[in-house]
């Protein structure tokens, strides 16, 4: 029997036109390299946005062409966001973090035809612009530079376009597409459908996912360029809350002092920057006045439980959230099931540190040995998901293709267990598992306690050659400053929660964790150091 239901397409074109009629009084707020605020509201945005996307056909984009961008969070990239997609294009943002070769490899292998760049960045830009080939170069002059000759001005090249002409988009057309950060190989890209982005940005805005309201202000710190901000963008504006976007400035006195100013009620980012926060707050209490309850989403790396009781105390909330660049990102959240808001303390804490159940529409499963290990919190398994904003392949590059599973699911590499409540959790990505005499051990659950102690800032623990257990752990430590431990306190300290055989047989002291462009931990740079270790 056929339905007797439209057909009606799922399109970021919606997104914007419906933000423009229904919250045209909106507001957002964009600081700018100079920390001034630049302020307007959804109804400018939706005007200047078809007016970019106008600009960009009379440019001669294509449907399907790409168009990069290589911009902070700010007004200007919002514009971008739904412009390309909705002129028929495909928004690609680069990460202004990688080395310029990289930036220059992915350009290429994407087939970028135009760029929008901030003037803040042009000297990066300096730096590859010989090896990428773009048409056309569009500069946003942030900081009230001019824009030098063969490039366009962002308000130029906007201001009297041609009204956009809206093409006719399929909800399974391509709109964006984003590149892996390379933690662990080469960047691999991924594009996203309108389709896939709409759903994505319902299933975030539930109130168990990341519960976005139109009452909210919302502070995107994870970058533009980061798997779309993890689609925050796209939410928020979908459901019409204010914005606030951070701009260059991401050092936790600029954030603090944005959320305060802002009355930000919700905001987003890696661990990394939670830590910054976290020391701040703690060295001066009395500085900052935030909105009681913030929610603050973590992601990209584990959260440890210890900085989700700090937060706690302080009446700030974290959200720890899972998700990849392969899954748009949104995969678990972990919030408390309503039965287990009763828990007692420390089991509370458990699941919360867990990185959440599946959201509606993402399937998980765990595979060990080609089978499903049972979801009794115990039984490691590779993490493999499917859903309709999963990826069902990289954009060209066929030697990936063993990253699917033949019956479809998408093998994430990550190393989990699941509960019987349906909790993922993470214990390390296949490649940071150390194996000790033929038992694995948990690199995220030893750095997780290590972070519990009070001298500890953070801690990486990584896989170590040894010539009777094959691999041995060994705990990377970065003291809090003006603190100093020692090996058999920090032994000691790990001793009551773990089996003997898992306490790292060696700790090194640095002065840092080398961090990927999108704070992961670089534990194959680690390893590389450590590989030669004298154990005794
Ligand atoms: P890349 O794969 O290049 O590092 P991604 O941003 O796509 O870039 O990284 C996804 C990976 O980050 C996941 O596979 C997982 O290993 C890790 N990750 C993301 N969120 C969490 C989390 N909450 N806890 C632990 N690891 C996480």
């Amino acid at each position: 029997m056929q339905s007797t239901m439209m057909n009606y397409p799922l399109t970021l074109a919606h997104i914007l036109d419906r933000a423009g009629r229904l919250f045209g009084a909106s507001e957002i707020v964009s600081r700018l390299p100079d920390k001034s605020l630049h302020r307007y509201r959804y109804r400018d945005f939706r005007r200047r946005t078809l007016a970019l996307g106008g600009a960009l056909q009379a440019a001669g984009l294509r449907q399907g062409d790409r168009v990069a961008t290589l911009m902070w969070n700010h007004y200007a990239h919002l514009e971008a966001y739904f412009a390309i997609p909705c002129a028929g294009g495909v928004l690609h943002t680069l990460n202004l973090r990688l080395h310029p070769d990289d930036i220059a490899y992915i350009a290429g292998h994407a087939g970028d035809r135009f760029l929008i760049v901030d003037d803040v960045l042009l000297p990066l830009y300096e730096k590859f612009k010989d090896k990428a080939g773009f048409e056309r170069v569009i500069v946003v002059p942030l900081s009230g530079s001019k824009v030098a000759a063969g490039r366009d001005d962002y308000e130029q090249f906007i201001a009297g376009a041609p009204a956009l002409k809206a093409p006719q988009l399929d909800e399974n057309d391509a709109a964006g597409m984003c590149y892996t950060s390379g933690t662990t190989g080469k960047p691999k890209g991924v594009v996203y459908s309108h389709r896939s982005l709409v759903l994505h940005s319902l299933a975030c805005g539930l109130g168990d996912t990341l519960g976005l309201m139109q009452s909210d202000t919302l502070c995107p710190v994870v970058p533009m360029f980061h798997v779309n901000a993890w689609g925050l963008p796209f939410t928020g504006v979908m459901v019409g809350c204010r914005l606030v976007l951070p701009g260059p400035h991401l050092d936790a006195a600029s954030l603090l002092d944005l959320y305060q100013s802002e009355r930000v009620t919700i905001t987003a980012g890696v661990p990394t920057i939670w830590m910054s926060i976290l020391q701040a707050l703690e060295k001066n209490p009395a500085q900052w006045k935030l909105t009681p309850g913030m929610r603050m989403i973590v992601g990209g790396a584990a959260a440890s439980e210890a900085m989700i009781r700090a937060f706690d105390r302080l009446d700030l909330r974290v959200l720890h959230a899972w998700g990849m660049t392969e899954t748009t990102p949104l995969g678990t959240t972990g919030y408390l099931k309503h039965h287990l808001q009763a828990l007692p303390g420390d089991e509370r804490y458990a699941y919360r540190n867990k990185q959440g159940i599946p959201a509606p529409f993402v399937e998980v499963r765990a595979m060990a040995d080609n089978e499903e290990a049972p979801w009794d919190g115990k039984t490691l398994g590779e993490l493999q998901v499917r859903g309709p904003w999963i990826a069902a392949s990289y954009y060209r590059l066929d030697a990936e293709a063993d990253k699917w599973t033949a019956d479809g699911w998408f093998r994430t590499g990550d190393v989990v267990t699941i509960d019987a409540e349906g909790y993922v959790k993470i214990t390390d990505r296949t490649k940071d598992l150390i194996k000790s005499g033929g038992e694995w051990i948990s690199s995220l659950d030893l750095e997780n306690a290590l972070a519990g102690h009070p001298a500890v800032h953070e801690a990486a623990v990584i896989a170590v050659p040894h010539p009777k257990w094959d691999e041995r752990p060994l705990a990377v430590i970065v003291l809090k400053p003006g603190t100093t431990v020692g090996e058999q306190e920090l032994r000691d300290y790990l001793a009551p929660r773990f089996a003997k055989f898992w306490l790292p047989d060696a700790f090194a002291f640095a002065a840092e964790i080398p961090r990927t462009s999108t704070g992961k931990m670089m534990k194959a740079k680690l390893r590389e150091q450590f590989k030669n270790w004298e154990w005794t």
